[in-house]
């Protein structure tokens, strides 16, 4: 069974986005298996961020990421990883899909409301930066 990490970032929960998101992994059958609130220091959400070492926006998105808590969750079903991502839609919204949680609410290319993981391996390493075994639950029930 896939797993991801979905994030609503800081700029998703200032503006009280946390229901909107959450409705919207529900009404589209996607199971949570754990969640949370946390702030990030600048430090962990360099270690976060650690594949876009030395771009241009690391910086900038790094400060963002620490800027406010996150809502951090572990999303469990088949196909999940690209099915999330499809609900997300593009990282600058200006080119996302009709519908996706960017389009709909990102304000510009880094405030983009939510992160998910992009693969497999990013997804192991992303969930076990934030959760231990015991914090994600196991036989969950089934929605959509
Ligand atoms: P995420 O990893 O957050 O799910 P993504 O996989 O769609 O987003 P990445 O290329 O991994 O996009 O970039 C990570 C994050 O860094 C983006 O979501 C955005 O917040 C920020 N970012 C990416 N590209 C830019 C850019 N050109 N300018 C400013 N910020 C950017
Ligand atoms: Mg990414």
């Amino acid at each position: 069974m896939e797993r991801t990490l979905a994030i609503i970032k800081p700029d998703g929960v200032s503006r009280g986005l946390i229901g909107e998101v959450i409705s919207r992994l529900e009404k589209n059958g996607l199971n949570i298996v754990a969640m949370k609130m946390l702030h990030m220091s600048k430090q962990q959400a360099e270690g976060f961020y650690n594949v876009h070492a030395g771009k241009h926006f690391f910086e900038s998105v790094t400060d963002f990421m620490s800027s406010g808590p996150c809502v951090v969750m572990v999303l469990e079903g088949e196909g999940v990883i690209d099915k999330y991502r499809k609900l997300m839609g593009a990282t600058n919204y200006k080119d996302a899909e009709e519908g996706t949680i960017r389009r709909e609410f990102a304000t510009d290319i880094e405030k983009n409301v939510v992160h998910g993981s992009d693969g497999p391996q990013t997804a192991s390493f992303e969930i076990s930066y934030f959760f231990n075994e015991l914090e994600i639950v196991k036989n969950s029930t089934t929605i959509g």
